[in-house]
């Protein structure tokens, strides 16, 4: 094709291409400025020679590079065999939740009681549901993440302006991901850390000898944080007070000092009851049991909701958290509210069912898999393996959960995460990103973080990936 001045003078005005029928829907659902990039690139290409000026052509390169959606995020179906991947969003809601999310999506009665027409508390209905399933707690509270309720309760208890310290063992001062230690994020408030035992071992005795350390010190301690350390084990020499044995300690402190010191457990997981077959994970109910005045836990992880942070306890101390100012940024939106609440009242989630999926299922799915792609090419180099998938995302470090994977080449890894845009796929919807993970020479697809019902989508990436391989020669 032809390039210069002449091709360039041939090129399409954006306004011809934008009157075009075939790009008014795009028009509604995308929006002007995303349709009007990828007119931008279309007429970019013909500049280059690389297209058709004609009108025709043009229209048919945008309706090829629109994006799916306005907004940038893609569905992608966690085969990496990590149940709570945070680099994939960690736990997938439930239909009922994402069900509640659409419904609330518009206006809503998030603040607003419709049968007496008045103001009524933001989230009540999360709330109830999440003080049902945790009967211990006398109050709850909830925030952005995890990290927001560890900052509320340090802030409204010994940060701020308050100059109280909050004692932690050297063995729980965790780094949660990309940089972020829940220290600092502690210190962050004002609060002075003081910080007892060694990386291995403390004792009730060491919380004790800092109670008194403060004492002599003419300090305060405004509270006890007990960490859960969620994503790594210490082996070996190690010792660290149960929840119990620090309830005494921070109870005891009323009789010297003249009132107790709160004690908050963070479980960082949100489990709310103990699990049998996470025997090591902390839960919302029995920390309480044990004497916490309060419990933290994120909605995200084992809870199997939307990004939130919990806070369960006292109410008294719930109630100072909620009045405190920082609340007020710490707010979930009503969307959040709206998953939490179908998360706690409704079905199993996710997550729970990819904890309990039966390895005899899993063989049986990775199979039909195997079969699909044979019958599409019986030379295909695909099998079925034993593989371990793991919890992930903060919650029971060194537990495995044996599974089955689907064994491809590990060439098929970059087509599954990058599939062609949907105008690649005339007579089927978009097909979905699937992530795996790369072992020894293979790409691996760990059924178990895999839900059933998106087996069919899984077949259809596999194919596109493998049909894309052997367009390129592979
Ligand atoms: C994950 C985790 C956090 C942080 O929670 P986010 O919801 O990610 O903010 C804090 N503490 C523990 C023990 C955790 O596992």
């Amino acid at each position: 094709m032809a390039t210069g001045p002449d091709v360039r003078r041939q090129v399409p005005r954006t306004d011809a291409v934008l009157d075009s029928p075939d790009l008014a829907a795009a028009l509604v659902d995308l929006g002007r400025p995303l349709v009007r990039a990828a007119v931008g690139r279309a007429q970019q290409r013909v500049r280059e020679g690389a297209l058709d000026p004609d009108l025709g052509a043009v229209v048919a390169s945008v309706l090829a590079d629109l994006p799916p959606t306005a907004s940038s995020l893609r569905p992608v179906l966690n085969a990496t065999g990590v149940l709570l991947h945070t680099n994939l969003g960690r736990a997938p809601l439930s239909r009922a939740a994402v069900q509640a999310v659409v419904d609330a999506a518009g206006t809503t009665d998030v603040e607003l009681d419709l049968a007496t027409g008045r103001r009524a508390r933001r989230g009540r209905g999360a709330s109830a549901a999440l003080a049902a399933a945790v009967p211990d707690a006398e109050a709850v509270h909830v925030v952005n993440n995890g990290a927001a309720a560890l900052v509320l309760a340090a802030t409204a208890l010994a940060g701020g302006g308050l100059d109280r310290d909050v004692v932690m063992s050297r063995g729980e001062m965790v780094e949660v991901g990309d940089g972020f230690r829940l220290h600092e994020l502690i210190a962050s408030t004002g609060a002075r850390l003081r910080e007892v035992g060694t990386t291995n071992r403390t004792t009730a005795a060491d919380v004790a000898g800092a109670f008194a350390a403060a004492r002599r010190e003419g300090r305060r301690v405004g509270l006890v944080m007990k960490v859960h350390p969620s994503n790594f084990r210490v082996e070996g020499f190690t010792a660290a007070p149960t929840t119990a044995d620090l309830a005494r300690v921070c109870a005891a402190e009323a009789e010297v000092a003249g009132e107790a010191v709160p004690l908050l457990v963070d479980t960082g997981s949100g489990l709310l009851a103990p699990r049998r077959d996470l025997p090591d994970e902390p839960d919302a109910a029995s920390a309480l049991r044990a004497g916490a005045d309060l419990v933290t836990a994120s909605g995200d992880k084992l809870l199997g909701g939307p990004q939130a942070g919990l806070v369960l306890g006292r109410a008294d101390l719930v109630e100072r958290l909620r009045r405190h100012p920082l609340a007020r940024a710490l707010r979930v939106d009503k969307l959040t509210l709206a998953a939490l609440e179908a998360t706690l009242a409704g079905p199993t989630t996710p997550v729970v069912a990819a904890l309990e999926a039966d390895l005899g299922q899993l063989r049986e799915r990775a199979r039909r898999h195997a079969q699909v792609v044979r019958s599409a090419d019986p030379s295909a180099d695909v099998d079925v393996v034993d593989s371990e998938a793991v919890v992930g995302g903060g919650g029971a470090p060194g537990v495995v959960l044996p599974s089955v994977a689907l064994s491809l080449p590990a060439a098929y890894a970059e087509p599954l995460r990058t599939p062609r845009p949907a105008a690649a796929h005339p007579a089927a919807d978009a097909v979905v990103a699937v992530v795996g993970r790369v072992e020894a020479g293979r790409c691996l697809l760990d059924l178990r973080s895999v839900a059933p019902e998106d087996d069919d989508a899984l077949a259809t990436a596999v194919l596109d990936a493998a049909r894309s391989l052997t367009a390129r020669g592979a």
